[in-house]
């Protein structure tokens, strides 16, 4: 059936609302879509530009980055290229915690600034403030990046996601109406994934028919596992699917790609500064989301590095009420010199690799991604879903969900065996079968963790 309300919202009731409340988010889309292809050297003056903007305003209006600098001798006129910006020391989550108050901008009120957190499954949360003019500024790079899936503004979009706060807990009646009705977006409900709530998911896309579903990495590919074995001949017809939030491995985009008949497109961001890189259809790697932020690849002595992976920096070229300058987001992604065959310019990332809480690490110290413990779990009938969690060097508890109940344990010897492998003969691997596996409180449903800190 046509959808005749998708030209309405598309050219009067979306632009008209943002008009009418002083949102400048179509503006800057526009610019966006031209800058994406900005010759390399523009581009990169662009950024300088804002960089040394950021650098100067946060020197200029917060006692912290104020005092760091002088400290490290530090100007903000010697940022003269893109790469002086290594001379300023990494912002981690720990260095927020104990300077919020100093951190933010003296031209704010604290009431004016949203507050927001990040973090949960490992750690404390990280409480950190943004002026509302980059909150709406930033909706535009979303639009830009979701346009890449072949979804436009108008189109209807679902959402396989978690985060509460971000969806129904926060959710007035207002909120619904704006979310139907100018945003076109519905949600379905990824803490609660049993058959029958997938069987429902299915019911509800093939009603709605949206144009992209942008979901966790685990969740999507849990629903594509789904939808293979007990619904292949699904009505779904979408343009493309969004990964974002967790880890995508190779394995897990082929499966979603197969069920859903559709590119799935990687994505990577943060709640504390957004969208952060994301691929387009030629999916190359993450083309980064150069004009909003800097993304820097180090070291763990916090040099740049021309290849492999690195831990993951990003600078937020927009939040003045609370600067983030080369924040450590705990992930680990992997440099890329590549050009993409699609003509935009903005630059690659290789890939992102994970959290550093992915990692298992062995008695040498040794890191070891999750993802080989996942492998272990590859072909094995018996076992419908797992959760292997590092509790402390020498100790890792095995969660099993049996498909069935299985009276020979045997199949667990292989998994025991590998594990001790590569984290040492000493560990101790304590088995738990459960009925269940629950997501984190944002949602995620971890397959690995890693309390050990890396
Ligand atoms: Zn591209």
């Amino acid at each position: 059936m046509f959808d005749w309300f998708r030209p309405i919202n598309r050219y009067l009731v979306f632009p008209l609302y943002y008009w009418k409340n002083g949102d400048k988010r179509l503006a800057r889309l526009n610019e966006l879509e031209q800058s994406q292809y900005l010759p390399q050297g523009k581009l990169e003056q662009l950024q300088l530009s804002r960089l040394q903007k950021i650098v100067r305003y946060a020197y200029d209006n917060t006692i912290y980055y104020r005092r760091i600098m002088e400290k490290n001798k530090l100007h903000p006129d010697q940022i003269k290229t893109l790469k002086d910006i290594e001379k300023l020391p990494i912002l981690t989550k720990q260095l927020i915690q104990e300077n919020t108050d100093t951190m933010i901008s003296s031209k704010y009120n604290r009431s004016e600034l949203i507050k927001d957190s990040s973090g949960g499954s490992t750690g404390e949360p990280t409480v950190y403030y943004k002026n509302i003019e980059r909150h709406n500024l930033r909706r535009a790079d979303q639009i830009r990046h979701d346009r890449w899936t072949g979804w436009d503004i108008g189109k209807r979009k679902a959402l396989i996601w978690g985060a509460q706060r971000d969806l129904k807990a926060v959710q007035n009646f207002r909120e619904n109406l704006l979310a139907t009705y100018l945003d076109r977006q519905w949600e379905l409900d990824a803490f609660e994934m049993s058959d029958k709530e997938m069987e429902g998911f299915t019911r509800q896309l093939e009603k709605l028919q949206p144009s992209m579903i942008l979901g966790y990495a685990n969740a999507l590919e849990l629903y594509a596992k789904y939808l293979l074995e007990h619904q292949p001949n699904h009505g779904i017809k979408i343009e493309g699917i969004v990964s974002s939030a967790e880890t995508l491995t190779e394995e897990k985009r082929a499966t979603i790609e197969k069920a859903f008949n559709c590119k799935v497109l990687n994505r990577y961001g943060s709640r504390e500064v957004g969208l952060i890189a994301s691929e387009c259809p030629s999916q190359n790697g993450l083309h980064i989301n150069a004009e909003n932020v800097l993304v820097e690849i180090v070291d763990n002595n916090g040099n740049a590095i021309d290849e492999g992976n690195g831990d993951i920096l990003v600078t937020d070229y927009w939040n003045f009420g609370m600067p983030l300058i080369r924040y450590k987001l705990g992930d680990v992604g992997t440099v890329s010199d590549k050009k993409c065959d699609c003509g935009r310019t903005l630059p690659l990332l290789g890939g992102v690799a994970g959290r550093t809480g992915d990692f298992f690490v062995n008695q040498e110290g040794g890191k070891i991604h999750g993802e080989y413990f996942t492998h272990l779990f590859y072909d094995l009938p018996q076992v419908k879903q797992f959760q292997m969690i590092q509790e402390t060097i020498e100790l890792v508890t095995l969660k099993i969900v049996e498909t069935t109940q299985q009276s020979d344990k045997s199949y667990l010897d292989n998994i025991v065996a590998k594990t001790k492998a590569m984290l040492g003969n000493e560990v101790d691997v304590h088995t738990e079968f459960v009925e269940q596996i629950h997501p984190t409180s944002t949602g995620k449903l971890l397959f690995t963790i890693s309390k050990v800190n890396t």
